[in-house]
């Protein structure tokens, strides 16, 4: 039996229309895509669940504040409204605005990773550790191994492995490793939050290495609600109190506002201490790379509705439904027997492809195959967080093998219904019950040589005669 949708804490006031293909009209699109579902039409896609990022719907507070953005080049008042809002929210002295969470990336992880060193998380998402890989560090994971089985249900999946952490740091010599960096949630382990307890823990380990520590925080208000939700000592807890708590333990934090901030494009750095030499140094790659420290990349107007946009993504009626959606799709896949990374994350359901296709090599990327299925079924797009999005090891060039092969289908933002909802998990059955004539995947046929997954091409493989 499913379990109850929560009802939109909102009404709708401006509509969209969408388009739907018949499926032989998507086969082919798909076909002439590449087989990459980043290289579809938007307009081709029914539901769009490719990401969360960005695809949000903006509030009518929001879209007042588009009208009352100030496109001063310095010193614009919305951008002084959005350094209030970040240093109200995280407690934190600097706040820079950046165009989007890898532009802070790029600002950022130069000043702490050169050639030789490492960066650790609990996990990397695909940008971050691109732009670790792009100051000439080597990124690694250290999420915990119950992490790695998606039919385990476990609170705060997302953990940092502690012990795991400190082995790396003594294998590697504490002064090789440039960051640690705690991702929340978890976005590559399936939206998983982390803890406070497990956040206190790795800030101490930082703290007795003087490894600085730093948040990647895309899904900062999603974390703190599993936080309020799972971790007793703060079930009573404001959400904002939370989010401080978290971020009290850290130094710096990158931030796509793209997600979290319910924007559709954006990003913050925020630095704790004012006082550091590390905002000068941050300052001047932010005018080199994204404009005017004061306005980092971004029109007035979008300083605007995101410093709206921050207050909004911490409501508790919002994120209670906002989870409450991921918690509806999840319950309607346990009914069907589908697997997926469980508990059900903060932004959207991770679908575990590898157990959908057992049949399928990794090499042949099922998270592809059951993304490029939901296409042709219902018009869904989703992406691969498997090891086609993983790529290559940048010094053997070898495909790697990710832990997991997930299909995922990441929810916009106050922007699809109860209906649209039941139309994914109705496709997710249907392809479940065709699933075992389902036994080979895709091999790639171009790919670039970073986050290939972005513009790769795809065919499929054929079945050997
Ligand atoms: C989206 C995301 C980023 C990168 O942000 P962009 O705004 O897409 O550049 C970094 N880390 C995590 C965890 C993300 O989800």
């Amino acid at each position: 039996m499913s379990i109850k949708y929560i009802p939109e804490p909102f009404r709708i006031k401006a509509v969209e229309p969408l388009r739907m293909l018949t499926r032989e009209e998507r086969e082919q699109k798909i076909k002439t895509a590449n087989y990459n579902l980043f290289l579809l039409a938007g307009e081709d896609c029914y539901i769009d669940l490719l990401t969360d990022s960005g695809t949000n719907a903006m509030s009518q507070e929001q879209w007042a504040g588009v009208m009352k953005g100030d496109e001063a080049y310095a010193g614009a008042s919305s951008y002084y409204k959005l350094v209030k809002a970040g240093q109200d929210i995280f407690d934190y002295d600097y706040i820079q605005p950046v165009h989007q969470g890898r532009a802070g990336e790029k600002v950022l992880f130069p000043l702490f990773l050169s050639k030789g060193q490492f960066a650790i998380s609990n996990m990397f998402f695909d940008t971050t550790r691109a732009h670790v890989e792009l100051a000439g560090a080597r990124a690694i994971d250290c999420v915990i191994e119950e992490a790695k089985d998606p039919s385990k249900r476990v609170k705060f999946k997302g953990n940092m492995d502690v012990v795991k952490l400190e082995k790396i740091i003594n294998e590697h010599g504490a002064a090789n490793i440039g960051l640690v960096v705690m991702t929340v949630t978890n976005n590559s382990a399936g939206g998983q939050p982390v803890s406070i307890k497990n956040i206190r823990e790795t800030a101490e380990i930082c703290h007795k290495y003087q490894i600085p520590f730093h948040i990647d925080a895309a899904r900062y208000a999603e974390n703190a609600y599993f936080i309020q939700r799972d971790e007793p000592e703060f079930n009573n807890v404001p959400i904002k109190d939370i989010i401080r708590e978290m971020f009290s333990h850290a130094q710096t934090f990158t931030m796509s506002a793209k997600k979290d901030a319910i924007v559709n494009m954006g990003g913050l750095i925020g630095i704790k201490d004012g006082q550091s030499d590390l905002v000068l140094k941050v300052k001047a790659n932010c005018i080199s790379f994204e404009g005017f420290f004061t306005y980092g990349g971004l029109a007035g107007r979008d300083l605007e509705a995101l410093a709206i946009g921050l207050y909004e993504g911490i409501d508790e009626n919002y994120l209670k439904y906002r989870i409450g959606q991921m918690e509806y799709l999840a319950s309607r896949l346990d009914d069907a027997g589908i697997a997926y990374q469980s508990p059900v994350g903060g932004h959207g359901v991770f679908v575990d492809a590898k157990a959908m296709f057992p049949a399928i090599p990794y090499h042949q990327f099922p998270g592809q195959v059951l993304a490029i299925e939901l296409y042709k079924e219902a018009g869904i797009r989703t992406c691969d967080i498997g090891s086609y999005m993983l790529g290559n090891n940048p010094d053997t060039k070898q495909q790697l093998q990710a832990d997991f092969e997930f299909t995922r289908l990441a929810i916009p933002r106050r922007v699809y219904t109860q209906a649209h909802i039941d139309i994914m998990a109705d496709a997710l059955i249907a392809i479940k019950q065709r699933a075992n004539t389902i036994t080979t995947g895709y091999t790639i046929t171009w790919e670039p040589p970073i986050l290939r997954h972005f513009q790769a091409h795809l065919a499929p493989v054929k079945n050997k005669e």
